[in-house]
């Protein structure tokens, strides 16, 4: 191995590899390898006597500080980099933003499946088209005498794309001597291309027609044109109903862009619960949609990556990760239901789909439209400190009204324990049984944690520093808050009236089902959770059992709250909204806000007027209020009070230190040491909350202690993140000790 110094003219490269650390590493890039180099390649490197792909993350580094022996690059992978120069500028920002290693980015916007040498090549195969005009070929068949060729030039004309030889023979129309014919007459040419895999894009819709738009979505459209005709960053927050015209808008915006030669990109939650979404896209788009989703397969998500890299495809459609496609000729964004979650990633990278796609827009200089019906306090507020623009489209376009809701007050309801049915909600099911129209039961049930309610005032234990629920822990009877250090006492009563406390602990949809089923005897009930939809098509099935009215009452989980509109359903009962309250996470009024106001919009889809009722021990909380009362507004402001006052985001930035191990003592002994570290070193504007077992405590056999720290700033942040790797590397923590680092952590797990 030559060592530094004694060749002058060695080239120093850096590699960056797939795993958590902070540097990337020094090679030598032998003379052979040096004309092919480039950023972002893959490379295949020795590595603690194994051999690792890596990524070439610079070239002509500076020769390393300490005097080790540098190893060679063995191959370079990619005859090109896979990544284009702005996708590589996007990784890194990522890298930085999120604190995690380059390596680890790059490796998330390659489809699963690419790691050999090779791209898979998916297999060629021979297609026939027209070479004449429409016109040409029509005069053509009436001159034929050949009645095979004659049916293979109309059929031609009627599909107007090629037709491949394989669909040819399927359809029984595959003729030797007529193609040969028809290419010898040059009225059809062939040409090989690769072969599509049978992507599922959804049925075709009935209509292609396009509607006009209204005021509000022609504002929208002129600030999307301007965008794109000025090729300027303009992100643009679409706040309306379901119904009220946001995918039309994101349509027609699409079609301004395909008409200027580029691409879309539209992010959605979850496919699988916006088939509409897609099969819209499909009806107007046709064969230019790709799709990107875990639903497919390895081989499929392959080939529309390279669809997306290539530009035959122009619309790609995709969840989460669809963010990282490669579309070169990228000319929107859309990000639909912005409000979701599952918009953020679990693992590292921890990036948020949404903030890199506003990200993505500002360095193309491309506009960026997000749209919900109750945007997150995120979005919202940076519409009223000028970032980014507004458009309200409060109404529905076509027929149905916002349903009636009323908040059924729960505090000293005699029944069951706890109150599933409260004598309101029972009567109302009862006559929707007696009319026969359907009613949908929702009850959340998210992680296992338990909180304990007084039933007198319908409080819930918080934190008081935190304003956070406390979560009750059955190992050693104690509440506690999981940002900070607070730990109470256990209660036997309500600290404020002495009421009764109650727990929700133990009750999940099994068991409402079993209720639902005593109480109503003569009733279709069926149950939709994530254990009832295991199967691929599952979901599928249940819809169509409630659109063909085979089901009187449905139950489940979130996954009955969003999606598919279901005309049938006339009553909407949420069994327990302190369930969503009381979610130890200072987001739960906004998810309770969201959720509501959700599931309340599955009522009344059709003809009949829709009612909604609340079950809840805190009727006069705004978040509920808001909710009955379909006011955004309303709840923003309330919240937003909340949010400034105990420094919350969106005024303050949150970052979640999590260190897991299998070793018990381990990860609350170093988030403690951890915490002092932090705290020491006296970083102006940081709050460091203190260590505290997640409420996951346990998780994948690893146990699992939090540090929450918070700043005004990302730069403060960053300080922050930064010494905590500087507390790591210098107390020389044992591997099998993992610090995850969560940056604007929205689950506090
Ligand atoms: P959202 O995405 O907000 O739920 P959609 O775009 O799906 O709303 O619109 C709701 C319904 O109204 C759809 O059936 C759509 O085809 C129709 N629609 C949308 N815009 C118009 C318009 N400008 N004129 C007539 N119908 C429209
Ligand atoms: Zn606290």
């Amino acid at each position: 191995m030559p060592k530094w110094g004694t060749m002058e003219k060695q080239i120093l490269v850096q590699v960056a590899f797939n795993f958590p650390g902070e540097q990337d590493f020094s090679y030598i890039l032998p003379p052979e390898l040096a004309g092919i180099a480039q950023i972002g390649q893959r490379v295949s490197v020795p590595f603690a006597n194994r051999r690792l792909i890596g990524y070439l993350s610079a070239i002509h580094t500076p020769k390393p500080e300490n005097d080790i022996q540098l190893k060679s690059v063995m191959e370079i992978l990619d005859p090109e980099p896979l990544l284009d120069a702005h996708s590589l500028q996007l990784a890194k920002w990522i890298g930085e933003y999120y604190c995690c290693p380059w390596g680890m980015v790059l490796e998330s916007f390659l489809p699963p499946g690419l790691k050999g040498k090779t791209i898979l090549r998916p297999k060629q195969q021979k297609y026939y088209q027209l070479a004449l005009t429409r016109i040409e070929a029509e005069s053509r068949c009436l001159e034929l005498r050949a009645p095979r060729q004659v049916q293979l030039i109309r059929l031609l004309l009627e599909r107007d794309t090629p037709v491949s030889a394989e669909e040819l023979r399927d359809q029984g129309e595959f003729s030797p001597s007529a193609l040969q014919g028809l290419l010898e007459k040059k009225i059809i040419e062939v040409f090989e291309r690769e072969k599509l895999p049978q992507v599922y894009y959804g049925r075709d819709a009935a209509s292609k027609t396009r509607p006009s738009p209204t005021a509000s979505q022609q504002k929208a459209l002129e600030r999307i044109r301007e965008g794109l005709e000025q090729n300027k960053f303009v992100c643009l927050l679409l706040h309306g109903v379901t119904g009220s015209g946001k995918t039309e808008v994101y349509l027609q915006a699409v079609e301004q862009v395909l008409q200027r030669g580029k691409q879309a990109l539209i992010l959605v939650p979850e496919i699988a619960l916006t088939p509409q979404l897609v099969e819209r896209f499909r009806s107007r788009f046709g064969e230019r949609i790709g799709l990107l989703h875990s639903q497919m397969n390895k081989r499929e998500r392959l080939w529309e990556w390279q669809r997306l890299r290539q530009g035959i495809a122009a619309v790609g459609i995709g969840v989460r990760s669809a963010i990282l496609a490669p579309l070169p000729y990228l000319g929107l964004i859309v990000v639909d239901e912005e409000h979701e979650t599952s918009f953020k990633q679990d693992k590292m990278p921890r990036y948020h789909a949404r903030d890199v796609a506003v990200m993505r827009a500002k360095m193309l200089n491309i506009p960026v439209i997000i749209g919900s019906a109750t945007p997150s306090l995120e979005s919202y507020y940076n519409t009223q400190n000028g970032k980014a623009g507004l458009i309200h489209m409060p109404e529905r376009i076509q027929g149905s009204s916002l349903p009636e809701v009323i908040a059924l007050d729960l505090r000293g309801q005699k029944g069951v324990e706890p109150p599933l049915f409260a004598p309101q909600l029972k009567d109302a099911l009862n006559d929707r049984l007696q009319k026969g129209e359907q009613s949908l039961l929702f009850l959340n049930r998210r992680g296992h944690y338990s909180f304990a309610l007084c039933k007198e005032c319908g409080q819930c234990v918080k934190c008081p520093q935190c304003s956070v629920s406390l979560t009750y822990h059955s190992h050693g009877h104690v509440q506690r808050c999981h940002y900070c250090d607070y730990i109470a006492e256990p209660l036997t009563e309500c600290p404020q009236c002495k009421g009764a406390l109650l727990s929700y602990a133990g009750l999940g949809t099994q068991r409402l089902e079993k209720e639902v089923q005593a109480l109503f005897p003569q009733a279709r009930v069926m149950r939709m959770d994530r254990d009832s939809t295991r199967g691929k098509n599952a979901h599928w099935d249940f819809f169509a059992a409630l659109k063909n009215k085979e089901v009187d009452i449905i139950l489940g989980t979130q996954m009955i709250a969003k999606g598919l509109d279901f005309p049938g359903i006339t009553l909407v009962g949420v069994i327990a909204a302190d369930l969503i309250l009381n979610f130890p996470d200072f987001r739960a009024a906004e998810h309770t806000f969201q959720l509501l106001t959700q599931v309340v919009g599955r009522a009344g889809r059709g003809e009949s007027a829709g009612l909604a009722i609340i079950q809840t021990f805190l009727p006069d909380h705004y978040s509920i209020q808001a909710a009955c009362r379909h006011d955004y507004q309303g709840f923003y402001q309330s919240e937003m009070h909340y949010r400034r006052d105990l420094g919350y985001p969106p005024f303050y930035r949150l970052t979640n230190l999590l260190l897991r191990s299998k070793d018990q003592d381990l990860p609350g002994r170093t988030a403690r040491q951890l915490v002092n570290y932090l705290s020491r070193a006296k970083i102006e504007g940081l709050r460091v909350l203190g260590a505290n077992q997640a409420p996951l405590s346990m998780l994948r056999g690893e146990y699992r202690w939090q540090v929450l720290i918070k700043a005004p700033s990302t730069a403060v942040i960053r300080q922050g993140v930064n010494k905590a790797l500087e507390f790591w590397r210098k107390e020389q923590l044992p591997s099998r000790l993992r610090l995850d680092i969560d940056v604007d952590a929205i689950s506090l797990l």
